[in-house]
């Protein structure tokens, strides 16, 4: 569980999406976003894979 940035408070968990999980701080109310690595995995390769895409190419 991650930690609060501006008071050291440990962050409760707030919300879920398939893309990325939410923390709030108890205390001072800030939140912090975690995306979540298999989400940022099928983006690299899916741009990748765009981008090598030729145009044209038959
Ligand atoms: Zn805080």
């Amino acid at each position: 569980m991650p930690t609060c940035d501006r008071c050291g408070t440990s962050l409760a968990f707030n919300d879920e999406t398939t893309k990325l999980v939410e923390y709030a701080c108890t205390s001072c109310h800030a939140t912090e976003i975690v995306w979540k690595e298999s989400h940022r995995d099928t983006g690299t390769v899916t741009a990748a894979a765009a981008s090598k895409t030729p145009l044209g190419a038959d």
